[in-house]
């Protein structure tokens, strides 16, 4: 399933799931509206209600009530083009959730702020409250797949000890369009990852280059925390970052996830 939430006037955020052109042949791409909240642990309802897509507009599919965790340098080629190695260590940072922002809303440099760069990520979505997972239960705990891009601004990323405001402004997380729950481990784990800025191609990755896997990451991450439903994993980005300009648009796309695109403005 291909789990979204969306505002339409006059509704509260809701979530639906997406049903695809491609799914079904020749009809227009809709979003078919469930009661509740999926990552609760509900069974999905879905009320009858639908709408063709281009009439709603989605919002980020989970905002997390707990944590978002950031794995830095994942991809050899992109610990490369950052002047080191790939970390001995696990390396992994905290973003806050007043980051996350839904498709299409921009990203907003903050006043002060040089460099502002685009890592396109998949996420890891986490379906239930969990510790100490060993590798043969990581697939019960994952609730599905996103894409993210983990903004950062790289400048206050070399000059300040934390990383708080280089990864955690606000809008420093674009997320979406929509949570995938049909994927395997295996398939995750073989997936391609491409972003774009103003259609010019800058990451050309594929999931399966990851230093530290998705089994890996959720094992080693739940020794030292509890992850809980909607907690996010964002798995670390490949080579090919750089620097955005305001007005342009990064568009990254991930197999079976869409593309989320979000455009760079000035505070
Ligand atoms: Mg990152």
């Amino acid at each position: 399933m291909r789990i979204a939430r969306f505002a339409k006037d006059g509704m509260d955020p809701t979530y639906g799931i997406i049903e695809l052109a491609v799914d079904s042949g020749e009809h227009p791409d809709t979003i078919a509206t469930i009661s509740g909240d999926p990552l609760a642990g509900v069974p999905v309802n879905y009320t009858g209600e639908r709408f063709h897509l281009d009439e709603v507009r989605l919002l980020s599919p989970v905002i997390p009530r707990s944590k978002i965790i950031g794995i830095g340098k994942n991809y050899a080629d992109h610990a490369k083009e950052m002047g080191g190695a790939v970390p001995e260590h696990l390396l992994a940072f905290f973003k806050p959730n007043t980051s996350v922002i839904g498709p299409g809303e921009p990203i907003i440099r903050p006043a002060g702020c040089d460099e502002i760069s685009y890592e396109g990520e998949l996420a890891i979505v986490i379906g239930r409250f969990c510790k100490e997972v060993p590798a043969e239960r990581v697939k019960d705990v994952i609730f599905g797949y996103t894409i993210a891009n983990d903004v950062t601004a790289r400048d206050w990323q070399r000059t300040d000890g934390q990383w708080w405001r280089a990864k955690g402004s606000d809008t420093f997380l674009p997320l979406g369009p929509w949570i995938n729950t049909h994927l395997s481990l295996e398939e995750a784990g073989h997936l391609s990852i491409q972003t774009t800025v103003d259609d010019d191609l800058r990451q050309d990755g594929n999931t399966r280059e990851m230093v530290r896997g998705i089994t890996d990451l959720v094992v080693e991450l739940t020794k030292s925390v509890t992850l809980l439903p909607g907690d996010l994993i964002l798995t670390g980005t490949p080579a090919g970052v750089g620097a955005v300009a305001d007005g342009q648009e990064i568009s990254i796309s991930i197999d079976g996830l869409g593309t989320l695109t979000n455009k760079l403005i000035s505070e």
